[in-house]
């Protein structure tokens, strides 16, 4: 449901109404030779030349504009990241392809997803960027360098930004903005001396309605309300909610502005707003040296592959994006301190075995989904995302094993089916009695038992197969018993004889 109502309400796929994105748009639609005119000027060394030939072929508030953007004051392409959606990715598929990053090529459909995130780590690799998985202003720079010449060097921005602040394409007059790149003399010999008529010194400075200061920025406004005297978490949740994946990514990237909400929120409004912006952290899985897999895509998976049993999950609400935070090390701390209190968490009981350094994800008491960006593998989201499709009924009524024991069956299910396989070791021990388990009581039951909390029929089946064995209906029951207490103790290998 967010993801449809996303699109019409961030402010980026708005209808541009100001001439600034007018002119935007007839760069973008401007004939060829302009386009390699504006590449070409960009890969070397901006000269006064240069700018003013540009200034005729595609007009002066065009250059301004992308000089700005140059100049890192306007960002054209919007920041992208795992779960994003749009035109925006699909020019970021489309130049990853022609790049050969991934092979087999991307499909081309839009959708940051893994394969996205694997060509664009290892396009940033190469580049020797921030292996963040984030396409943001410099990642674009450099998959745009690549499609003129090969040096986009930094003294080319510096340059930009300089005749950004002063060159008098600054100064721009309406008449050259609306008339835009057509009007224009191309070819009447540009020097530095005279500047073109449309970049008269005595126009006006007029307002610049591009400018990031006329309409704040979702980030601007998230850090108006930190300072606010009387902090309204109902206004930031309502912010939140309505802002765009990229949007959010702005905020949840910021280190110094999520420390500034952390100081100023309470711990519990900051770790759900934390999940509210999702929190994706890119990171490397320990055990597969992998990412997390997307809260998007871990929903889809198991809406997928367990059809046939989360139609009751799904039909209450369940899901996991935007209840989920891949985090690091800080904000892994504040939650599983939250959840488990201080001494569990860096402590541990005797002997000394803190919880922050044994798992992988875990859910909390208010719902909240939390995974480390380092530890687990691709299936860890998965894993958790089931957590939350599930009825807590096993756990509250049976056991922690038993709990996790299915959980950890239902995520291999999966993983086995998707197209690039998952492979874990996680939980062996008790899915080492849970797959008989299965085959005993019958997956579809035990799936009822998991999703739908029918624990009585799973429970029915277990004696059904004691009374074949030859117990009474005391025996049977005692059995059962003995089965839930010996996957309480983590005595796997007794409960493994009683379904043998
Ligand atoms: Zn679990």
């Amino acid at each position: 449901m967010e993801r449809t109502n996303l699109a019409a309400k961030s402010p980026e796929q708005a209808i541009p109404t100001h001439s600034g994105d007018n002119l935007e748009f007839q760069v973008e639609t401007a004939n060829e030779t302009a386009q390699s005119e504006v590449s070409e000027a960009f890969s070397g060394k901006l000269t006064p030349t240069k700018v003013l030939s540009l200034q005729r072929t595609i007009g002066n508030r065009a250059v301004t504009r992308i000089m700005r953007e140059k100049a890192g004051v306007i960002q054209r392409e919007r920041t992208v990241l795992t779960g994003s959606q749009g035109n925006t990715v699909l020019k970021l598929q489309q130049k990853l392809n022609k790049l050969g990053m991934a092979t087999p090529a991307l499909a081309e459909d839009g959708i940051f997803g893994p394969k996205t995130l694997a060509a664009v780590l290892a396009f940033q690799k190469a580049r020797k960027l921030v292996e963040d998985g984030i396409v943001g202003k410099k990642t674009w720079a450099e998959l745009k360098g690549d499609e003129g010449s090969k040096d986009a060097s930094g003294s080319a921005q510096n340059a930009a930004a300089a005749a950004a602040a002063s060159s008098p394409a600054d100064a721009v007059s309406g008449t050259a903005a609306a008339s835009g790149a057509t009007n224009l003399p191309k070819e009447s010999a540009p020097t530095v001396k005279s500047a073109p008529p449309e970049v008269g010194e005595s126009a006006p400075k007029e307002t610049k309605p591009e400018s990031p200061a006329s309409k704040p920025t979702f980030k601007q406004q998230f850090e108006k309300e930190l300072d606010s005297i009387k902090l309204d978490m109902a206004a930031i949740t309502k912010l939140v909610n309505e802002a765009s994946p990229a949007e959010r990514q702005t905020v949840w990237s910021d280190a110094t502005l999520m420390t500034k909400a952390f100081d100023e929120m309470t711990n519990d409004d900051y770790l759900t707003i934390v999940t509210k912006l999702r929190m994706f952290q890119v990171g490397t899985t320990a055990e597969d040296n992998k990412t997390h897999t997307s809260a998007t895509d871990a929903d889809k998976d198991i809406r997928d592959k367990l059809s046939a049993y989360v139609a009751g999950a799904v039909k209450a609400g369940r899901q996991i994006e935007g209840m989920v935070g891949v985090v690091g090390d800080s904000d892994w701390d504040r939650a599983g301190e939250a959840h488990y209190g201080h001494d569990v968490w860096f402590n541990g009981p005797p002997p000394k075995d803190p919880k922050k350094d044994l798992i992988n994800g875990f859910v909390d008491s208010k719902d909240r989904v939390w995974i480390h960006k380092d530890r687990g593998n691709a299936g860890t989201m998965i894993h958790e995302g089931l957590h939350k499709y599930a009825s807590d009924k096993i756990l509250n009524d049976w056991n922690f094993d038993m709990n996790e024991g299915i959980t950890e069956y239902f995520t291999r299910k999966i993983g086995k089916s998707l197209p690039t396989p998952i492979a874990r070791g996680n939980y062996q021990e008790q899915l080492d009695v849970i797959e008989p388990l299965s085959n005993v009581v019958g997956e579809a039951v035990m799936a009822g038992a998991y999703f739908d909390g029918k624990l009585d029929e799973m429970k029915k089946k277990y004696l059904e197969f004691r009374k074949g064995k030859g117990d009474d209906e005391a025996a049977q029951e005692q059995s059962w018993k003995d089965f839930l207490k010996d996957m309480d103790k983590e005595r796997y290998a007794a409960a493994l004889r009683r379904i043998s």
